[in-house]
C-alpha cells in the first residue's frame, strides 16, 4: 500500500458558474451536497481506510463543484480531518482548487490557515467556454480576483485550458503566468464521451496540443530568466528518473487515489462521476468492507493499459497514462500529444548530455548533480 493516499472530498457538487468544458458535465448527481454529518462521516471513512490500509498520511483535496461554496463550513470539517487524522497517528494535508470567482478578501484567512497560504485556480485565458449560467465570461472577474490574492501574498497555481481559441496566444499565457509567478499546468478539455470529441472548438487535436506544449516548453527555455514552472521541472525529472510525480503518468493510480460524493458514493478518482464508476459507499460500507473490497481492481480491469504501451519507450514515465481516459475512450486520450511533447523534451535535454531514464538507479548525489546542472544554466 502506498505511504500516501489522495482522498478529494466533493463536498459540494454545487457551482456557481456553468463552464462548458466542466469535467463534471455530465454530472449525474449534479448540484448534490453533503450534509456536515455526511462530510464528517467521509472524513472518518478516509481517515480509518488509511489506517486499515497502512498509509501514513492523507493528502486531502477540497473540490466540488466550487468548494468555496462552502467556505464557511470548510475550517470545521479540515479541523476534524486534523483531529480524526491525528488520533490515527496519520498525517494530515490539505489543498483546495477553485475556479477564482469567489476568491475575494473573506477567504483569505482561511487560505492561509487551514492551505498554506496556495491555492489552486482554473483559468481558460483567451478563450471564451468558462461561463455563469446566463453566459456571461468569468475570466476578468477571475483574473482581478487572482492578481487581488497575489496582492496580498498568497500563492497561487493555475491549470489553464488550452482550446482552439487560445492557440495563437502561448506567448501571451506564458507572459501572464511568469509575470504573475506563478506555476501553471497546460491541459485540454476532456471529451465526456468518443461522440463528443471533437465537436466543438473548445477541443484542440493531437498535434495542436503538443504544439502548444512545444511552443511554452520553447518560451521556457529561450528565457534568460524563465518563468517558474514546476510542470516542467517535474516533466524533466520523470524523463531522467523513470518515474512518475504526478497521478497522470503514475501506474495503478486507482491504489492511491479516492474521492467521496455526496451520497456516500467512492470513486477512483475526482474525475470519475458516473454511477457505472462508483466503487464503493461510505455511508453504507465499513473502511474494512472497502478495503477487502476488489471493486477498484474490477474498474481498472475494464481500462487496461493497452499492449502498445509495452512496446513505448515512455512507458517508465507514463504507465498507460491516466485511468480514467481510457476508462470513458477506450484508449490514452493524451497518448499521441505527450509522445511528441516528450520527444521534443528528450531533444533539448541531449543538449546538456542527458538521455532518458539515464539517473535510473543513480545515487540521489548524482541525481542532484544532474538536475542542477540543467536547471542553474537556466
Ligand atoms: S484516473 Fe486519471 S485523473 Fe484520476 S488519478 Fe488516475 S491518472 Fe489521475
Ligand atoms: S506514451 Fe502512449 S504508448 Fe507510451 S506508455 Fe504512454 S499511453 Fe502508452
Amino acid at each position: 500500500m502506498p505511504l500516501n493516499i489522495y482522498v478529494t472530498i466533493k463536498a459540494t457538487l454545487r457551482c456557481n458558474l456553468a463552464c462548458r468544458y466542466c469535467y463534471g458535465r455530465d454530472n449525474h448527481a449534479a448540484g448534490a451536497e453533503m450534509t456536515t454529518e455526511e462530510a464528517m462521516r467521509g472524513i472518518d471513512f478516509a481517515t480509518e481506510y488509511a489506517k486499515v490500509a497502512g498509509a501514513r498520511s492523507i493528502t486531502f483535496c477540497w473540490h466540488g463543484g466550487e468548494p468555496l461554496l462552502m467556505a464557511d463550513q470548510l475550517p470545521s470539517l479540515i479541523d476534524h480531518a486534523n483531529a480524526a487524522c491525528s488520533a490515527q497517528g496519520i498525517k494530515a494535508v490539505h489543498g483546495t482548487q477553485t475556479n477564482a470567482t469567489l476568491l475575494t478578501p473573506s477567504t483569505y484567512g482561511l487560505i492561509r490557515k487551514y492551505f498554506g497560504g496556495f491555492v489552486g485556480v482554473s483559468l481558460d485565458l483567451y478563450s471564451p467556454y468558462r461561463t455563469y449560467p446566463d453566459g456571461r465570461t468569468s475570466t476578468n472577474t477571475a483574473i482581478d480576483n487572482l492578481d487581488r490574492a497575489l496582492a496580498a501574498g498568497l500563492q497561487c497555481g493555475a491549470i489553464n485550458l488550452i482550446t482552439k481559441d487560445n492557440l495563437s496566444h502561448i506567448a501571451d499565457i506564458y507572459d501572464f503566468y511568469k509575470q504573475r509567478k506563478m506555476n501553471v499546468r497546460l491541459a485540454r478539455v476532456f471529451p465526456i464521451s468518443v461522440a463528443d470529441a471533437m465537436q466543438s472548438p473548445m477541443y484542440v487535436s493531437d498535434e495542436e496540443f503538443a504544439t502548444a506544449l512545444i511552443e511554452y516548453f520553447n518560451l521556457w527555455a529561450a528565457d534568460p530568466q524563465p518563468a517558474c514552472n514546476t510542470d516542467i521541472v517535474k516533466l524533466v525529472a520523470d524523463l531522467l528518473l523513470g518515474s512518475p510525480s504526478i497521478c497522470l503518468r503514475e501506474a495503478e493510480c486507482h491504489k492511491r487515489y479516492l474521492a467521496l460524493s455526496p451520497g456516500g458514493d467512492i470513486f477512483s478518482c475526482a474525475e470519475f462521476d458516473t454511477p457505472d464508476t462508483v466503487i464503493g459507499n461510505f455511508l453504507t460500507q465499513s473502511p474494512q468492507e472497502f478495503a477487502q473490497s476488489d471493486a477498484r481492481e474490477r474498474l481498472a480491469a475494464r481500462a487496461p493499459v493497452p499492449a502498445q504501451c509495452r512496446q513505448c519507450r515512455y512507458l517508465p514515465t507514463c504507465n498507460g497514462s491516466c485511468l480514467r481516459e481510457r476508462y470513458v475512450l477506450g484508449y490514452p486520450y493524451r497518448c499521441r500529444s505527450n509522445r511528441l511533447y516528450w520527444d521534443h523534451v528528450t531533444a533539448w535535454l541531449q543538449e546538456y548530455g542527458c538521455s532518458l531514464y539515464m539517473l535510473l538507479g543513480k545515487s540521489p548525489a548524482e541525481k542532484r548533480e544532474t538536475i542542477d546542472r540543467i536547471f542553474k544554466k537556466r
